[in-house]
């Protein structure tokens, strides 16, 4: 079932998700189907969308799920950087749709995960999908791209009379 996304400044998406446990997977099934029937929706609506975290339909669960070349369910993620090799993208997101941000990623990673069976797996992330994987980790964190968004104080060099009248904010 096609589920409501929470939007920009809605706290439930600032929270940091739980854990979920082995005897929590069976009361989740339903919540796995409804992330990936909103995937689908975003790209009916929107032309993009390939992965959403949980807590975006209110759900404070570490729980992801990604449709690429097939479904994913990533349960309680973790993530290993490789190297320090970042690169600089724009990002979107689901919570707020219209928006591009650019940001900063590390460009290879390993996810080690759970999968929907209660088996553990690892794969490694590379390029788009090592920034796939880091933008939905964050949303289990709370944290959305505006707060890693590496343009948002930059501000054009000018010399000193065209700074009167700038809003230092
Ligand atoms: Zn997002």
């Amino acid at each position: 079932m096609e589920r409501e996304i929470l939007l920009l400044g809605d706290p439930r998406l600032y929270e940091i998700s739980e854990e979920v446990r082995p005897e929590e997977l069976e009361g989740l099934r339903d919540t796995i189907t409804d992330l990936f029937d909103c995937i689908k929706a975003i790209r009916r609506d929107y032309g993009f969308g390939r992965a959403i975290a949980a807590p975006q339909i209110g759900v404070n669960k570490r729980l992801i799920c990604i449709l690429t070349d097939r479904p994913y369910v990533i349960i309680n993620p973790s993530l290993e950087f490789i190297g320090d090799e970042t690169m600089e993208l724009l990002d979107d997101c689901m919570s707020f749709p219209k928006l591009l941000v650019r940001v900063r990623r590390y460009r290879h990673c390993i996810l080690r995960y759970t999968d929907e069976n209660w088996e553990k797996r690892e794969m490694r992330m590379d390029d788009d999908m090592s920034e796939l994987i880091q933008h939905e980790y964050d949303h289990l964190d709370g944290i959305l791209y505006t707060d890693k968004c590496s343009n948002l104080r930059e501000a054009p060099e000018m010399d000193d009379e065209d700074e009167e009248g700038l809003d230092e904010e």
